[in-house]
């Protein structure tokens, strides 16, 4: 067994004190969004029989439809399509994206530059890989405020007949930014509909499910998507995406995952079923756990010395940590400590590496039962100025706290604190 320096030790006594607090206010949201997902659960009846798995073109697969029905019902949506069909996020929010926008259309992001993994979905014009701008639908931004707000000027500038599709990333991704809650959300949403009435606002959901009691679903926004190997899988879905929101947009995106005509009638769940609704129903409390994980980690962190987003003390949309080091060394010792704290791989050592599409060299600590999956704890981080490291994450709090007490002893031992 690892021991820690007593000062650490001492350091978590303090902190567990100090936060207690913070981590009540989330145990009170979790309780509601357990509540919720419970409650929905009853109203369609759920079953055990719905949780067989089909097979071939699997009509009439009610395991399914119910499930689509629950999700609609727990984000506030009029449909959800929910499938292990979805190979991870980005697929889902492009599926999103491709369902609703046609040549000459326009999709306008107002919250900056969207998550890495979509720039290739937006693509370039004539760029041959099938993406948005290849299919002549145009791209535009408007880059955050210095405050971290949205530029509603630019914004007003940049509507124009074209546009379409309003989007929203609720989540900082690996950004220094905030993210933005729901309440920022719904007065994004009042705010460009006033711009545009028929405009249809898609929120990329990443990160956020359960960290609030309300989701962008019930303040007005027309379509969402988000990745079960995150929040929503609970842990426990092995893959797949949910796609939410009104009716209308929710069919177009099912025929554009499937086939036109065809849409979420058909498609066989294999096993997947049952782990789709279980995880939905431990989400509320796994991302509660991994919440206070984070709280934690911020105020160790800040105690240690460095700069977090968000700080203890925040109110949080979102599962991501971002902890401001100050050197290459304090950032691979970090991602080494989180790996050390895993209950699978705790015995290879992560090393930056050259990961392709990156510009700078990237360690990576991922100890976890669904591969990439970042409900589990795990942590990034680019070795770049200003060594900035970013964790998520942890199935159990417990889990959490040892993460961070392993990265610190590893600063420790090697004279980094
Ligand atoms: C994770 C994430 C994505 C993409 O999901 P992948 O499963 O990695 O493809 C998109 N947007 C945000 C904000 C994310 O956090």
């Amino acid at each position: 067994m690892v021991s820690f320096d007593l000062e650490i030790s001492e350091l978590q006594r303090q902190v567990e004190r100090r936060i207690e607090g913070q981590l009540q206010q989330i145990d009170r949201i979790t309780d509601h969004n357990q509540w919720k997902v419970i409650h929905c659960f009853q109203q369609r009846k759920v079953s055990d029989f719905h949780f067989a798995g089909s097979t071939g073109y699997a009509y009439n697969d009610r395991g399914r439809e119910v499930l689509d029905e629950v999700y609609a019902d727990v984000f506030g949506a009029e449909a959800a399509l929910v499938r292990p069909h979805f190979a991870s996020g980005t697929h889902t929010i492009s599926t999103a994206l491709f369902g609703v926008l046609r040549p000459g259309d326009e999709l306008l992001y107002i919250t900056g530059k969207p998550y890495d993994t979509l720039h290739k979905v937006i693509g370039e014009p004539g760029d041959g890989t099938g993406s948005l701008r290849d299919f002549g639908i145009g791209y535009r931004e408007t880059a955050l405020t210095d405050e971290g707000g949205v530029d509603w000027a630019a914004v007003e500038k940049s509507i124009t007949s074209a546009t379409k599709v309003i989007g929203i990333q609720r989540s900082r991704g690996y950004d220094w930014r905030s993210s933005f809650c729901v309440a920022e959300i719904a007065d994004m949403v009042t705010r460009v509909k006033e711009l545009k009435e028929d405009v249809i606002v898609f929120v990329d959901n990443c990160y956020g499910e359960f960290t609030e009691e309300r989701e962008p679903t019930e303040v007005g926004v027309d379509l969402m998507a988000g990745s079960l190997i995150k929040n929503p899988g609970g842990g426990i879905a092995e893959t797949g995406g949910y796609i939410c929101g009104k009716e209308q947009y929710v069919q177009l995106a099912a025929y554009r995952l499937t086939a036109p005509g065809i849409g979420g009638e058909v498609g066989a769940m294999l096993g997947t079923t049952r782990g789709i609704y279980q995880g939905l129903y431990m989400a509320p409390t796994i991302v509660g756990q991994a919440i206070k994980g984070s709280t934690f980690a911020a105020a160790m962190f800040a105690e240690s010395g460095f700069v977090t987003k968000p700080a203890w003390n925040e109110a949080r949309t979102d599962l991501i940590q971002a902890v401001k080091f100050s050197s290459a060394e304090h950032l691979i010792a970090f991602v080494q400590g989180i790996q050390r704290a895993a209950a699978v791989d705790s015995h290879v050592v992560p090393e930056p590496w050259d990961m392709p599409g990156y510009e700078h060299p990237v360690i990576m600590a991922a100890g976890t039962f669904i591969q990439g999956g970042s409900l589990e704890l795990s942590a990034d981080a680019p070795i770049r100025e200003p060594y900035i490291g970013y964790m998520q994450g942890g199935l159990t709090y417990s889990h959490v706290k040892y993460g961070v007490l392993m990265a610190l002893q590893t600063m420790k031992d090697r004279k980094l604190l």
